[in-house]
């Protein structure tokens, strides 16, 4: 249908090299804008448990590993602030004095936390950073899953510790008010370390540049230099490929963000357990205790990463009619979604169409939602 599209099937390649291959585990993939002529210099990295990268323009390579070293540093420092696996972490040490005293907290950590219960508001508690219980419960969080699935009564009691309510902060200060409150960051901390990095980047000069985490991306500017007349689309804004959920390795189609855009996906594929040979994914409905059924793939743009991160999560629990009803809330946010049934069905909104190009095999399966 779009002339250029050919050049997008190139892309994914799953088992090219192994980073590649992660990238797409991470649910987007980055393709370079101009992948036959000026590849956009990438460099890849783990970090908060997850791979990560830096882009910039093929003009900026030189600069590549300033760029790196700056977004590395400041994940470096939010992991170790933010992380459920460290038991040294600013975090763990909150979730060790649940029920007992409030413990100091970093600026980050707060601001974090702020936007957490925000969120909590704004979903009225399907977005719920006190999911901490229920991730240990169903075997996430290098955690053993239970032998078979759990039953309501089974949940239930778990459910007493639930509620980002319990979230009680002061200036400098974060308590978790009842005993077995357990917070995990793991749905809005890489969107926010992803904002942090961007501006980060900005303040050291680079006004152009694509950060990936983890599939939680923002673009600065573009990776071309110059919008004189003529300059190739690819060149006037980042590109990236949102993944298939069905089909790793193949994409649904690309989506040009344009400058301080974000991008985030939750989805039903990545990490799962199996249990009696059902497949339950790692985002709990703190309102059941019960993994979320029903949604396979989620995309969301937003004007910040820490939004496109939570409202990703978010609309994964609250599926499409409820979902829709809390991007109207959200200016400039907007979101792709696939219903984990077949045969595969890719709904859109209206925003989202606008920068949302389907690779040609899948064009016939997109549907407009009304918004
Ligand atoms: P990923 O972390 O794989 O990018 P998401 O951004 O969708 O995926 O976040 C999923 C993570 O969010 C879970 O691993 C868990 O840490 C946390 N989480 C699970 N359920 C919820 C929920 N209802 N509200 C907030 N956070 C959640
Ligand atoms: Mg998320």
């Amino acid at each position: 249908m779009h002339t250029g599209i050919d050049r997008i099937r190139e892309i994914p390649g799953a088992g090219r090299n192994l980073l590649l291959f992660a990238a797409l585990v991470a649910g987007l993939v980055l393709f370079p804008a101009c992948a036959a002529r000026r590849p956009a210099p990438k460099q890849s990295f783990l970090a908060m448990g997850t791979l990560g990268s830096v882009s910039l323009p093929a003009s900026e390579a030189g600069r590549l590993a300033e760029a790196t070293a700056i977004v590395t540093n400041v994940l470096r420092d939010l992991e170790e602030r933010c992380s459920v696996y460290r038991p040294e972490s600013e975090l763990s040490g909150l979730n060790a004095r649940a029920g007992q005293a409030p413990v100091a907290v970093s600026r980050e950590l707060r601001e974090l936390l702020v936007l957490a219960k925000a969120y909590g508001d704004l979903s009225a508690g399907a977005f719920d950073v006190s999911v901490g219980p229920l991730m240990k419960l169903w075997g996430f969080n290098q955690n053993q899953p239970p032998t078979r699935p759990l039953t309501p009564g089974q949940v239930r009691p778990f459910l007493d510790k639930i509620g980002y309510r319990h979230i009680i902060l002061s200036n400098d200060t974060a308590f978790l008010d009842q005993v077995g409150v357990q917070v995990d960051l793991g749905g809005i901390a890489k969107g926010y370390a992803v904002d942090r990095c961007c501006a980060e980047l900005l303040k050291h000069g680079f006004s152009n540049a694509l950060v990936n985490l983890g599939g939680n991306m923002r673009a600065l500017g573009a990776p071309g230099t110059s919008g004189a007349p003529g300059t190739p689309a690819q060149d006037l804004a980042w590109q990236i490929a949102v993944r298939h959920p069905f089909a790793p390795g193949q994409s649904l189609g690309k989506l040009s963000l344009s400058n301080g855009q974000a991008v985030a996906t939750s989805g039903d594929y990545e990490r799962f357990v199996t249990l009696d040979g059902r497949r339950y994914a790692h985002i709990m409905d703190p309102r059941t205790g019960f993994p979320v059924r029903g949604m396979a793939g989620i995309t969301v743009l937003a004007p910040t990463a820490v939004d496109a991160d939570a409202l990703s999560t978010t609309l994964f629990v609250l599926g499409i009619p409820e979902g829709l009803k809390i991007l109207q809330q959200k200016p400039g946010c907007a979101a792709l979604f696939v219903p984990d049934r077949q045969p595969l069905e890719i709904r859109v909104t209206a925003a989202f169409a606008e920068q949302f190009r389907p690779d040609p095999e899948v064009a016939g399966r997109v549907g407009r939602l009304e918004q």
